[in-house]
């Protein structure tokens, strides 16, 4: 039988548990929400510090020049370049996932005039669903979104589709597609490729240029740390950055901006991506969150990562299965994110009843508890703990009250 000391050891063993002193972790409480909104990175606190006592209280409008801000969203893309797996200036930070996603699904579908189909999948976080159903009624010439169940996404890809755009992780079952084997296929049929890494940047090593990815998007305030509402990357391969336009285009992505000329013509570079100007406090704090990953191996944080899905999941199960808890998805670890999702009829109330005890997670529609595992801050005895009150709410029902059961608006 596995006992606390067991996870106290693999605590001693972890190489990343030195990284856990970078980032303010709140006193008694066990954060396993890090795939929604990652912890503040404490090098982050005294950058907004300078960036609105110096740059924004004093230095104003020079800033731009003075402290980097115009540049600052392709330095920053640089960042994350090395932690998705794409060259040197091919990312841009701006905007949302949403948005960005418009951006590039729009640059796609006009590379490919005869084809009129966007393939997608059921396991894609809605809103990209959303976006892509918003730019087909847009476009009112015959274009339309498709979505298949996840497994079937592959044999999907024919002929007529002119974009594949998946999500790499799986939201709630943590379900990686094979990028590799979805890219090829795309490029096979003559369909362009692209990836949504939400769940994926920061917690699996990245690998757009190795899989020979088209375009792809993400979000920073999930793994990455960058903070509530940071702004999204966008990420577009060499080769096509001067070929794509997307449908929102704006002075940013000019090719000469402070020429204020009347026609819209696009810089030859990842700039083109973006459109107006950028929040530079929230720029800032994302920049010093990204300093954190500069020495990391994403192989081995994935490594973490799926020993602690894997340690989580078999702790639970072994002390919670007799009270209805079930796993969603896959059992194979290495084909999975950084998060796992348990199933149980009363998983709302349940996940109110950890919160209360501050261990934090979410509830996913239907029926799902959401537990993510950020390795460069979560310990294995936060793993046995988070299992060991989860084991104690079930056993006492704890959950069974009405200030649990009644859902409140953001769950
Ligand atoms: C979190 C997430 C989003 C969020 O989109 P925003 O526009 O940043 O709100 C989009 N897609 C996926 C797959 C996500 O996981």
């Amino acid at each position: 039988m596995t006992t606390r000391a067991d996870a106290l050891k693999l605590d001693s063993q972890d190489a990343f548990a030195k990284k856990r002193g970078e980032f303010y972790l709140p006193q008694g409480t066990i954060y396993l929400d890090g795939n929604s909104l990652g912890v503040l990175p404490k090098a982050a606190v005294a950058r907004v510090k300078h960036a609105v006592d110096v740059e924004w209280g004093t230095d104003l409008i020079t800033s731009w020049n003075k402290h980097g801000w115009w540049t600052l969203p392709r330095v920053i893309g640089n960042k994350i370049a090395h932690v998705i797996g794409a060259a040197p200036d091919s990312v841009v930070v701006a905007d949302s996932i949403s948005v960005n996603l418009f951006k590039v699904l729009s640059a796609a579908v006009a590379q490919k005039p005869t084809r009129k189909v966007i393939l997608s999948d059921s396991g894609n976080f809605p809103s990209d669903l959303y976006v892509a159903q918003g730019l087909c009624t847009f476009m009112n010439d015959g274009h339309s979104l498709r979505v298949v169940e996840p497994e079937a996404v592959l044999d999907a890809i024919t002929e007529d589709v002119a974009v594949v755009m998946v999500t790499e992780t799986d939201y709630r079952s943590a379900r990686r597609h094979d990028m590799k084997a979805v890219t090829e296929k795309a490029h096979a049929k003559g369909a362009l490729m692209i990836w949504d890494l939400a769940h994926s940047a920061g917690a699996v090593p990245g690998r757009l240029d190795e899989v020979n990815a088209d375009m792809a998007i993400g979000c920073t305030y999930k793994y990455l740390n960058g903070g509530p509402g940071s702004p999204a990357f966008v990420h577009v391969h060499p080769r096509l950055q001067s070929k794509v336009m997307p449908a929102l285009v704006g002075w940013w992505g000019h090719a000469a901006p402070f020429a204020f000329g009347q026609k819209f013509e696009a810089a030859q570079s990842i700039a083109r991506m973006q459109c107006g100007t950028q929040p530079m406090l929230s720029m800032q704090a994302l920049d010093a969150a990204l300093d954190v990953w500069a020495d990391v191996d994403m192989n081995a944080l994935y490594a973490k990562a799926q020993t602690m899905c894997r340690l989580f999941t078999e702790w639970a199960e072994a002390r919670c299965a007799k009270f209805g808890i079930t796993l969603y998805g896959t059992r194979q670890w290495n084909t999975r994110g950084s998060h796992v999702c348990l199933r149980h009829e009363q998983s709302y109330a349940i996940m109110q009843a950890l919160i209360e005890r501050k261990v934090i997670g979410d509830f996913r529609a239907p029926d799902m508890m959401r537990f993510g595992f950020a390795p460069l801050y979560n310990s294995f005895a936060d793993v046995w703990d988070a299992v060991d009150v989860l084991h104690n709410i079930l056993e006492t029902e704890a959950w069974n009250k009405p200030e649990f059961l009644a859902k409140k608006s953001v769950t």
